[in-house]
């Protein structure tokens, strides 16, 4: 199946967004692993500490409104969020679940 790639300059959206991203951190964790010759269990947790420290700097970043876009951190819910979006992303999905089906033609 060929997969469209999408450019950083294709974003235009939440949904662009999260297909620029899976193709993003999917690369990476293909070079580093066939880098560094790590098992993927050790690849995926790495990956999962970044996220945290990218979220951590982050939110740092934006403490007493140092920028202007106004967001306000809130680190007992945001990283709750992440760690349910983590458990939803990660879990096996159920062969009826229309949303992981991949599309085999069209009508
Ligand atoms: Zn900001």
């Amino acid at each position: 199946m060929l997969v469209q790639q999408v450019k950083v300059s294709d974003i235009t959206d939440e949904s662009s967004a999260q297909t620029y991203l899976d193709q993003a951190i999917m690369t990476t964790f293909c070079r580093v692993l066939d880098t560094s010759r790590l098992s993927p269990a050790v690849v995926m947790r790495l990956l999962a500490t970044a996220l945290g420290a990218t979220y951590r700097e982050v939110a740092a970043a934006h403490q007493d409104g140092q920028c202007p876009c106004g967001w306000c951190p809130l680190p007992a819910i945001d990283i709750e969020t992440l760690r349910s979006s983590l458990e939803d992303a990660a879990a096996p999905k159920r062969a009826d679940d229309l949303g992981a089906m991949v599309v085999a033609g069209r009508a």
